[in-house]
């Protein structure tokens, strides 16, 4: 199957290039000119585990991959070592329809490791396919769990390296911890003095900057991304919904594939509601998408007004990995709603870069409307959901997953739809922002970072994952800085290819 650019339809490329390239050249991400319908296959796909279904879907995408390939990477990514057990999307009941699909059983305790454990080996094998010999260095750009989970599942990984920026003092304390403590040969990571936007936008023009890209290429190397404008981050991540509506049949909550269910995604860049949807192109049934944002709301009015405008403040929130105003992802939508017109979303994305918004078309604007549903809270709704729903069925969230629950809930109160079975994703361990937990919980919320873990841990009854225990004593061994406009600079020192 090809995979062809959001702005220029005339650039295709293969699976393994699209992986191994990251983003196309002109700006555009990458999609499939094809997306497979698996209804039939649903029956089947039902009695395999999330490994064999894995394989299965994987498979559909990235026809330039053996089979033997593929079942080598979902093995390697999902061991059972790796997400504590069999089964590494966990569908816990919430209420009678409302279930949490558990994402954050991974070593980095957020979802990103669903798709950033089996990534690298995606992508090494798409290199030695396409680009032999060459060593692949990895920008990533992240609002906080992106990067640790990147660095994890690239680190020590052959021919490659890896480089990841984050907003100064836009990260919480143990995903900052969880970074800079990174062992590994090849991985690197900096502070920017600016916000996640600012990361995201430098990382981006590197990308397809023709005089950095040469002197790569004199060195033997070749850029790519971790980052979700990678369909290899994708990919992984559209097993998990067919997997949990699967799971819902076997459950008995769904008596046929004709049944639809909902889906509630904490929103930040947009990659993994997205997923969602795909899953839905794919054939599985699904009501509305619920996409849910903290203060940064620029989704929420998007799909209520049809103009996307990232001209506003920026918020630092408790939930910082949805810190973003500018949802690469979006555009990936957009280009699948207008019918695959190339030549309007090179327009919207011109308008936006030039202007900061732009608006879409009325038939693009009444498919979104139909599909989505967009709602956002503030951190002391956050705060006040956390609490709500231990008190209610004692479940812990953290704070991102709060945001889900609080737009899942505004969803019900406005569309009085309690029947339709709810998927809602739960995107990190609570342990990860165990501070903002720990004080929508009780008054005494002080003190260090892992004393405020063991508070959170007593109080809840629920144990501290082994990989966040392990980050106490850990040495810090990354300090860089650098300003947003030195980040190719940064980039291109450490290589050492001035
Ligand atoms: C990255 C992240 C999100 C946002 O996901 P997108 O794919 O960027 O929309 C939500 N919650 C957590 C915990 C995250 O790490």
């Amino acid at each position: 199957m090809l995979y062809q650019s959001t702005r220029n339809k005339n650039c295709k490329v293969s699976a393994s290039q699209a992986i191994a390239q990251g983003i196309s050249e002109e700006g555009g991400l990458f999609v499939p000119v094809s997306i497979p319908n698996i209804k039939a296959t649903l029956p089947e796909l039902a009695e395999l585990d999330y490994r064999g279904r894995a394989k299965k879907i994987l498979s559909l995408f990235l026809d330039d991959y053996t089979s033997e390939e593929i079942d080598e990477c979902v093995e390697k990514a999902y061991a059972p070592e790796k997400f504590g057990g069999n089964e590494p999307a966990v569908l816990k009941k919430l209420d009678n329809n409302a279930y949490m699909l558990e994402l954050w059983h991974g070593p980095t305790c957020a979802f990103k490791d669903m798709a950033l454990q089996i990534l690298p080996h995606l992508l090494t094998k798409a290199l030695k396919k396409n680009y032999d010999e060459k060593t692949a260095v990895i920008l990533v750009a992240t609002s906080g769990d992106t990067g640790k989970a990147a660095l994890e599942g690239f680190k020590d990984v052959d021919n490659t390296k890896i480089i990841v920026f984050y907003p100064d003092d836009g990260v919480s304390p143990m995903q900052l911890k969880q970074m800079n403590t990174q062992e590994g040969k090849n991985v690197c990571v900096c502070a920017v003095k600016g916000n996640f936007d600012d990361c995201q936008t430098q990382v981006k023009k590197i990308f397809t900057d023709k005089a950095i890209g040469e002197l790569l290429h004199k060195n033997n190397m070749i850029f790519s991304s971790a980052n979700s404008i990678n369909w290899g981050r994708l990919l992984p991540q559209i097993v998990y919904y067919i997997s949990a509506y699967l799971d819902l049949y076997n459950n008995g909550t769904i008596r046929s594939f004709d049944e639809k269910m909902n889906v509630v995604v904490p929103t930040g860049n947009f990659g993994n509601i997205l997923a969602a949807y795909y899953a839905y192109r794919m054939g599985i049934p699904v009501g509305r998408f619920i996409c849910a944002s903290n203060s940064n709301n620029v989704l929420t009015d998007f799909i209520c007004y049809g103009t996307y405008d990232r001209s506003r403040d920026f918020f630092t929130t408790i939930s910082p990995s949805m810190d973003i105003l500018v949802s690469s992802n979006l555009e990936r939508l957009l280009f699948h709603l207008s019918g695959e017109s190339d030549e309007m979303v090179k327009g919207w994305m011109k308008k936006l870069s030039e202007t900061g918004k732009y608006s879409v078309d009325d038939k693009t604007f009444a498919e979104i409307k139909e599909l989505f549903y967009g709602a956002c809270c503030n951190d002391e709704e956050t705060k006040a959901e956390i609490a709500s729903v231990y008190s209610k069925y004692e479940y812990l969230s953290d704070t991102h997953t709060a945001v889900a629950i609080n737009a899942f809930d505004k969803y019900i109160k406005v569309s009085g739809d309690i029947s339709t079975p709810t998927v809602i994703a739960s995107t990190a361990s609570p342990y990860k922002f165990s501070a903002s937990v720990l004080s929508a919980l009780s008054e005494d919320s002080e003190g260090e970072e892992f004393e405020i873990v063991g508070k959170l841990s007593q109080l809840s009854s629920t144990s501290v994952p082994e990989a966040i225990l392990e980050l106490k004593d850990k040495e810090i061994r990354f300090k860089n800085k650098t300003d947003r406009d030195n980040i190719a600079g940064f980039v291109l020192k450490t290589l050492g290819v001035q």
